[in-house]
């Protein structure tokens, strides 16, 4: 057959429970709430089912103020078994709260892995048997009483026996002697007498007793010779709220504190083995459900024949002390545990006491022979020596000083606390006391905190330095200005006052016939006519090209000419520069007449432009160097911010890593304008893609401002042969500009036209857009439209743009309408 068929349902379990015999209940939870109970526990408890799901305290009312809740949450909370046996409780039972007794047991039912799942709760109702027990007891105890009578009764009877014998003897002996008989007779009334005293006198002693014990606080108690208890006075019974009955025999042992138990019944029960008196500590439950400790002493009785009685016992509540002992136990172990420097001075600054952690921080092995200036480094004792007097006035001090680790030499910050500990009946001070964090870390970082504010103020100083450099430049760069005003001044002056010489070429012949200004600037012979050799001659080779095609397209196109060079007299070699404005003449038919203009000696202003050109070169040069040093130190600063998340520095240095491009870009800008100028402008042409340029450039623009929506058309896909640099100097300039001079929000758009033989890249924006007439100047050196100066800028940008472009071969253009947005063009040859 199947085992399994043996096996019940639960319904079936459950049957059998409810059957059984032994009132058994199943608790869960810290507050017993009743699982299931059988009929005989219900009986018990007197309850129905109703009280299932409850906890005990719901479900049995009375419980409260008697330890069996208590307990239930104990077998909980530590998977215990307790028992009982005889044991007292209060139940309601009709209404009416009643004693029973019970042999009882909680157990704690666990799972595999230990843990408590529920109590089982056992019972047997044994009031029956105790309260029979208790009458026959009582019984006894009249029947001993009674026999003590009898027994006294015996005695006397004997002595009267005796007496009579006595008397008998008497009478037997000396008949004659009846006056001594009457003495006897005497003598004998007064032992009766003694006698009735006596007895009278113990049951005396006994009342004297019992009155002096009830009316006591101390806890008086009587054991007989076996260890029961006999009697206890009032005091406790109010203090535990039981009846005399629940504690006398060994019923008071309940009460006893689980942990305490074992030890005090022992201690009590192995007294009676010596009989000597002894003393014990323990804990009791009061009717409050409230452990409460008593301090015993126990004095052995004896019988007047020498016999062993038992023990009488007396106890006080030690409570408080007690509490105040722990309280003292728990603080000394927090001092002992904690991390701070905690230590007691005597007055001769002799260390009475230092914690495990002060100790161990100074790398010392013992506090013998120390003082407390033994824990100060070094350099800091003098410090200390001010402070430590103090103390003896009631001063008491709080200094962030240096301690010492011996061991290792190594200082460590403290924040050192002393207070004077006084005599509390004379309020004489006796000792100090120290309690001492451990400062060092904080100490350390507020180090590092003002080492960086040093070196961000020396940053900062140096910015300001760089910022009244540049201040500085840009004054000297007006002067600049102004004194290149003064000098077109003074060449108009010159050309007013006739400084200056006219030139004219004939279309046909190309034969040159000059005034005697310009001869003589020359070193040609004034009486005789000019020659063109003559003049080649004096005219510096380098533009000789650059004349021919100025001269050929004048011829043809019958435009104007303008150009700069530089000539060397025949006569003296004196280098000078020079300005031919030229014109083409023509007849009514549209032939060329003349080609004509003005001869005009510039070298002042040109030396002053070249010297100009020299400067900015070297303030420009001069301004990178400390440039790249602030940046370099941003770069470190915005490092450490990011590391330490400090968001305040992260803007702050982004902005300045900003304003730091800016102001680089505009150094090379100046830079390139005087390369440029003293013809150091190298062009170094390599094969790239425009497109990726393009991208990079636009990518660039982005992290510095965000602002605009910048687009680019993908049909830029070309390689060409230029110089990579320069040409995305070009682009950045164009778009800058094409930032600089719209609204925020606005869209930039890129765009690539493509031919056989060249690329077309147009820079579109939605901006102020550009008058007209001064769209042609826009090209020039320092040249910016007027009104728009609220917008920083030096106007170079565009002039070193074209003059990049030219010397690619390219062109490059603006169009624009005003108020609605300019289109920037540039074109670069295809190989
Ligand atoms: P700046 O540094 O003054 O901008 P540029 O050489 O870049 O020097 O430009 C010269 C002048 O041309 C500017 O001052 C400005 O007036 C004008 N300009 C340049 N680009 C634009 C543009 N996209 N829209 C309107 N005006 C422009």
């Amino acid at each position: 057959m199947n085992q399994s068929s043996y096996l019940l349902s639960n319904d079936q379990l459950l049957e059998v429970f409810n059957l059984t015999h032994t009132a058994t209940a199943v608790h869960v939870g810290e507050t017993a709430i009743i699982q299931a109970a059988n009929d005989a526990m219900l009986r018990i408890w007197g309850k129905d089912r109703s009280v299932i799901g409850k906890s005990l305290e719901d479900a049995l009312p009375e419980l409260k103020g008697q330890p069996f809740i208590e307990m239930f949450r104990k077998v909980w909370l530590e998977g215990l078994v307790i028992s009982g046996k005889d044991t007292a409780a209060d139940l309601e039972i009709d209404g009416k709260i009643q004693t029973f007794y019970f042999d009882f047991e909680y157990r704690a039912v666990k799972d595999d892995g230990g843990k408590t799942i529920c109590i089982l709760h056992t019972a047997i109702d044994v009031s029956e048997r105790v309260l029979r027990q208790e009458a026959l007891e009582r019984e006894r105890e009249k029947a001993e009483a009674l026999e003590r009578e009898q027994a006294l009764n015996e005695e006397l009877a004997a002595t009267v026996e005796e007496l009579a014998a006595t008397n008998e003897e008497l009478v037997a002996t000396n008949e004659e002697l009846q006056e001594t008989q009457e003495t006897l007779h005497v003598l004998n009334n007064e032992l009766e007498l003694r006698v009735l005293e006596r007895f009278n006198q113990l049951s005396e002693s006994e009342k004297r007793f019992k009155t002096m014990a009830e009316g006591t606080d101390i806890f008086i108690g009587v054991g007989d010779e076996n260890g029961n208890a006999v009697y206890f006075n009032k005091s406790w019974t109010d203090l535990t709220g039981k009846s005399i009955e629940t504690l006398l025999g060994f019923g008071w042992v309940n009460l006893v504190h689980p942990e305490d138990r074992d030890k005090y019944v022992n201690v009590y029960l192995s007294a009676f083995e010596e009989k000597k008196a002894f003393t014990g500590e323990l804990r009791i439950l009061n009717k409050h459900s409230q452990y409460q400790w008593l301090l015993a002493s126990a004095t052995p009785r004896f019988d007047a024949d020498g016999s062993f009685a038992g023990y009488i016992s007396s106890c006080v509540d030690i409570t408080e002390r007690k509490l105040i002992e722990l309280e003292r136990l728990n603080l000394s172990k927090l001092i002992e545990a904690s991390s701070e420097f905690i230590g007691l001075v005597e007055l001769d600054l002799s260390i009475q006491y230092l914690n495990p952690a002060a100790i161990q921080k100074l790398g010392w092995k013992s506090i013998a022979n120390r003082t407390i200036l033994d824990c100060v480094f070094p350099d800091d004792r003098a410090t200390a020596e001010l402070l430590l007097p103090g103390i003896l006035h009631n001063q008491n001090f709080r200094e962030e000083i240096r301690f010492w680790n011996e061991e290792t030499g190594k200082p460590f910050w403290i924040e050192w606390n002393g207070f004077a500990i006084k005599n509390e009946a004379n309020d004489e001070v006796i000792a100090m006391a120290t309690v001492s964090p451990d400062i060092t870390e904080r100490k350390i970082y507020q180090e590092e905190l003002q080492a960086i504010n040093m070196e961000m103020a020396a940053a900062n100083e140096e910015l300001a330095t760089t910022n009244e450099e540049l201040a500085q430049t840009h004054e000297d760069l007006i002067q600049y200005v102004n004194r290149l005003s003064d000098s077109e001044e003074k060449l108009r002056q010159a050309i007013e006052t006739g400084r200056m010489g006219t030139w004219s070429i004939d279309p046909k012949t190309l034969e040159i016939s000059m005034s005697g200004f310009v001869k003589a600037l020359l070193g040609l012979p004034l009486d005789q006519p000019a020659a063109m050799e003559a003049v080649m001659q004096a005219i510096n080779p380098e533009y000789h090209d650059m004349l021919n095609s100025a001269l050929e397209n004048a011829l043809k196109n019958h435009s104007s000419s303008d150009t700069e060079y530089s000539i060397n007299n025949l006569l003296t070699g004196e280098e000078k520069w020079v300005r031919a404005t030229g014109r083409v003449f023509v007849d009514q038919h549209g032939n060329a007449t003349e080609y004509s203009g003005l001869f005009i000696d510039i070298t002042e202003q040109k030396l002053d432009e070249l010297r100009k050109n020299d400067f900015i070169g070297m303030v420009s040069h001069e301004l990178k160097t400390p440039l790249t040093a602030i940046n370099g130190f941003v770069q470190v600063l915005q490092r450490k911010a990011k590391k330490d998340e400090d968001n305040y520095a992260i803007i702050a240095l982004d902005k300045a890593h900003s304003q730091i491009r800016k102001m680089t870009t505009m150094i090379n800008g100046f830079l390139n304008v005087s390369r440029l100028e003293s013809g150091k402008l190298l062009i170094e042409k390599t094969d790239f893609n425009l497109e990726e340029l393009l991208k990079e450039t636009i990518e660039e623009t982005y992290i510095s401002q965000s602002s605009h929506q910048i687009t680019l058309n993908t049909t830029c896909d070309v390689t060409i042969h230029a110089d990579r640099d320069k040409i995305g100097n070009v682009i950045s300039n164009l778009i800058s500009n094409g930032l600089k001079y719209s609204d925020n929000g606005t869209k930039i758009e890129v765009s690539c036209k493509l031919s056989d033989t060249e690329v077309e890249v147009q820079i579109k924006d939605e901006g102020i857009g550009i008058k007209p007439d001064d769209i042609d100047k826009l090209f020039e050196r320092y040249y910016r439209v007027q009104g728009n100066h609220t917008i920083s800028g030096f106007g170079i940008g565009l002039y070193l743009s074209a003059e990049i472009i030219e010397r690619h071969h390219g062109k490059i253009w603006a169009e624009s309408e005003e108020g609605k947005g300019s289109v920037f063009h540039f074109t670069l040859p295809l190989k």
